[in-house]
């Protein structure tokens, strides 16, 4: 009994929770929880409910569309409900979701397969050739009549060449670079921003002056409608609304079978993030109109459309603590200490904060909850607090006025946003640009972690990267838990790196501003180190993609004693500090600079890298900016995530043999 009374308590707990949720979300466009927590919490009231329907309510958010109207819009009644749509979230659902259908119309049927646009439903209703009415879906029957903000929508037609009454429905969203472009002016007016895109979207339509909303770029994409034509299936559907004037989202096609479901779904879990707008899934719709009359809708959804949702970006979750790292060039970076929350497919325990600017902007404090975000990048991020549920116990956080690791004062640039600490011999920022040096995209040597640099920086065994070179077997295996074996494989690969690359040495120096491309192009247009030190600033700059401020760079580098003695020090060392000119290649590929991740179908990467430097393409493992294209294969590594974040186009094997097929055919 006594538990039962607890199922209960439990249940009323969640219809309230829920409820506030909801109209933070629908009705302020600001939500407290991310969608993921939304959503699991909708599918654990949905099981209990099942378990004990004496404690379900008529009325629950299980069983009805989530939105209200709200006072400010006049109310327009749907001629036709506007549903939600059932979620699935692996292939597995997908499956039953097939086998549904099939049960249910007792045969197969065809699929057709759409981008789910991460924006806000609307319903447009055009009359005698004019558009007179666009709302939103609100509760599903009564929406918000929205049509003087709909207007300012540039892909939605105000006149139609149809005479006929008829209803066309579709996803109004923000582009991604509207979004961020909305969030970073908000942040500067110390307004909240916008969780996503999605949020943006809902917001700015229900804006009350229209000339604000049309400074905030919505766009519009159809995904259905209702004619008195005579259209027997979904496709056949979209083409004629696209015929009519209206956008359709280009990405979109009929399904044989669940295998091509889950082809699709895969395809666009990771090619979404080369598309100018957010998408959370895939829409998967039976595509023959009989087919989706004879199936029908339940009290919330149609039974004829599932959505497939892609992995989770966002959560929201706890700032334990913040702490300051020291950078190689001394500049602090602040990093949130998070309670740990799954995000993504990994566990989250930290996110960046970039400087003390991002801070005061976004106004985190310790113990706040946040919502960190994934969207692509390795590192998570803050992107918002949620500051209704502050307890006034937060702490601020503010700039350290020492190095928390020399000690020394800190200093700020005039023209710079970042704190930094001057110390060049600071052991944080020794350790830093030993490891920089070490690293895969410098000279590579493997073996050199983090816990081997603090031991030899700590011991003073190495007081910059060129004592690396002094190390001999006696004194790596002085150090804790270094053996005979490891010392002489770290001492190996120290010997190897000697003839590193010459851009990767470029890159190793840790000249500021002059990151893996700039080390390229510097390895492209100088022979030796010792010309890039002899070379004239504005020559430097004249470079293409180099510029003043890295020529300025390369200059201040050179001209402080400390850094002069290093050179020599390599020198000595047996380091090769030059390289003959690459010579430059001719062709349709030639230039364009590729990255692999994951296994290839039918080459392996070096097979790969030389069937496409054959046609002038460089191949890097260096995936950076500037790099074109990432070819990924089967289970990809970390490139994925970070070609995401920089926006790099992502192609497949197929993609690329094709390009190969081309310029050999040229
Ligand atoms: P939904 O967003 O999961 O899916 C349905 C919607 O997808 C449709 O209404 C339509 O607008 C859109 N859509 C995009 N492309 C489409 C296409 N090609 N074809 C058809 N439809 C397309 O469902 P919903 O009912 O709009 O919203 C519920 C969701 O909102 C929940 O699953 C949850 O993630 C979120 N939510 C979050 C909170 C929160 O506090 N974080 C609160 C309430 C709801």
């Amino acid at each position: 009994m006594e538990e039962k009374q607890k199922i209960k308590e439990k249940m009323e707990k969640m219809y309230r929770d829920i409820a506030r949720y909801d109209k933070k979300y629908y009705i302020e466009n600001n939500p407290e929880i991310s969608d993921q927590e939304y959503d699991s919490l909708i599918h654990e009231l949905a099981l209990l409910e099942q378990q004990y329907p004496e404690f379900a309510r008529e009325d629950s958010p299980t069983k009805r569309v989530g939105g209200k109207p709200i006072k400010e819009f006049k109310t327009v009644r749907h001629d036709i409900p506007m549903l939600s749509i059932d979620n699935t979230y692996n292939e597995e659902e997908i499956k039953e979701f097939d086998h549904r259908i099939k049960r249910m119309l007792g045969r197969s049927t065809e699929y057709f397969l759409e981008l789910k646009i991460d924006g806000v439903a609307v319903s447009l209703i055009y009359e005698n050739t004019s558009l007179i009415t666009g709302a939103t879906r609100g509760d599903g029957f009564v929406g918000d009549d929205i049509t003087e903000n709909i207007k300012t929508i540039r892909d939605i037609p105000l006149t139609c060449s149809l005479r006929q009454r008829f209803e066309v429905r579709g996803e109004v969203y923000m582009p991604k670079q509207d979004f961020e472009r909305l969030n970073k002016e908000k942040i500067k007016n110390n307004e909240e921003p916008f969780a996503n895109p999605r949020n943006a979207a809902a917001g700015s339509l229900k804006l009350l002056d229209p000339k604000e909303v049309s400074r905030r770029r919505l766009r519009f994409f159809a995904y259905s409608g209702f004619f008195q034509e005579n259209i027997s299936t979904q496709k056949e559907l979209l083409d004629f609304i696209e015929k009519l004037g209206f956008a359709v989202n280009p990405n979109r096609k009929p399904a044989k079978d669940v295998q091509q479901i889950i082809e699709f779904c895969k395809e666009w879990e990771i090619k979404r993030f080369n598309l100018p707008y957010a998408i959370d899934g895939i829409v998967i719709k039976v595509n023959n109109l009989r087919d989706q009359e004879i199936l029908g809708t339940t009290s919330k959804s149609p039974r004829w459309v599932v959505a497939y949702k892609f992995p989770a970006e966002q959560a929201t979750t706890t700032v334990k603590d913040v702490i300051v790292q020291v950078g190689r060039t001394g500049t602090l970076t602040p990093v949130a200490i998070l309670e740990p929350v799954h995000l993504s497919g990994t566990t989250v325990s930290r996110a960046t904060l970039h400087n003390f600017d991002e801070i005061k902007r976004l106004d985190v404090r310790i113990g706040d909850r946040v919502f960190v975000e994934k969207a692509g990048e390795i590192i998570p991020k803050v992107v918002k607090v949620v500051k209704d549920v502050r307890t006034g116990n937060e702490k601020p956080i503010s700039p350290p006025d020492v190095c928390p690791v020399c000690n020394s004062p800190v200093v700020k640039d005039q023209d710079e946003v970042a704190y930094r600490c001057p110390n060049v011999s600071c052991p944080a920022q020794i350790k830093e640009r030993i490891l920089h040096f070490a690293s895969r995209k410098a000279m590579n040597i493997q073996g050199l972690g983090e816990k081997i640099v603090n031991m030899l920086v700590d011991t003073n065994l190495v007081k910059d990267y060129a004592d690396l070179y002094t190390l001999t077997e006696d004194k790596l295996k002085a150090l804790e838990r270094m053996g005979e074996i490891s010392s002489k494989k770290l001492l190996n690969n120290i010997q190897a790196s000697k003839n590193a690359e010459f851009a990767n040495l470029i890159y190793a120096l840790g000249i500021k501003h002059i990151g893996e491309r700039a080390s390229e192009i510097l390895a492209e247009n100088f022979t030796s180190i010792e010309e890039i030190q002899k070379a004239d600033e504005q020559e430097i700059a004249k470079i293409p993609e180099i510029g003043q401020v890295a020529a300025r760079s390369i200059k201040d580098f050179f001209s402080n004693s400390q850094n002069l003695q290093l050179i020599k020090k390599l020198k000595e060392a047996g380091i090769v500090l030059e390289q003959k000119k690459l010579s430059k290649k001719t062709g349709k590929l030639a230039g364009i600079k590729f990255v692999i991740t994951g296994t290839l179908k039918n080459f392996s990467r070096e097979e790969m890298r030389t069937e496409l430097k054959k046609y002038g393409a460089r191949v890097s493992d260096n995936l950076s900016k500037e790099t074109d294209y990432l070819i990924v294969g089967e289970n990809p590594g970390s490139k994925l995530e970070k070609a995401k974040k920089i926006g790099t186009k992502i192609i497949s094997e197929e993609e690329v043999l094709q390009m190969i097929n081309e310029d050999r055919n040229l």
